[in-house]
């Protein structure tokens, strides 16, 4: 089964209203950093951060169905808008990161999650997306959880 993935970050819209509002949707203000060394994953555009980029630090809750199981989690945004991914498929930045793959059901239900070394999340990312009760997969960082990009079925 060839199946085509999409890959979501943060919305436009709710980056457009935390910039806006100079506050995430949890009341933590917006407080400019420069990336010291670069490589903090950004959700906004999906690509890791250059040495000497403006970014922020604020709070996003990755599941729009809310549940238990919608976290709310720490996310590195470009401070200004970056025009959001520049692509569609899997993002270029995140194939070498070692990540974890936590599906979810259609319901917002955990199912078993697997961790990808690196070089192989798109693969097995597929291979989850077989299961027809995988309705999304959060793609996450190993050590910290933090959540990295949603991915679900295109159309
Ligand atoms: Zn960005």
């Amino acid at each position: 089964m060839n199946t085509e993935l999409r890959y979501e970050g943060v919305p436009g819209s709710e980056l457009k209203r935390i910039r806006c509002n100079g506050y995430d949707d949890f009341g933590n203000a917006v407080v400019s950093r420069t990336s010291e060394e670069g490589g903090e994953p950004l959700r906004c555009c999906l690509t890791l951060a250059v040495t000497g980029a403006q970014i922020t630090l604020v709070s996003h809750r990755p599941m729009t169905a809310g549940g238990p199981y919608a976290e709310v989690g720490p996310v590195f945004v470009h401070l200004t808008d970056c025009g959001g991914p520049a692509e569609d498929g899997f993002p270029i930045d995140y194939r070498d990161r070692q990540a974890v793959l936590r599906p979810y059901d259609a319901a917002g239900q955990m199912l078993d999650g697997v961790v990808a070394e690196p070089g192989t999340s798109e693969t097995e990312l597929k291979r989850l997306f077989e299961d027809p009760a995988v309705d999304t997969v959060q793609v996450r960082n190993v050590v910290a959880g933090c959540w990295n990009f949603t991915v679900r079925r295109q159309g």
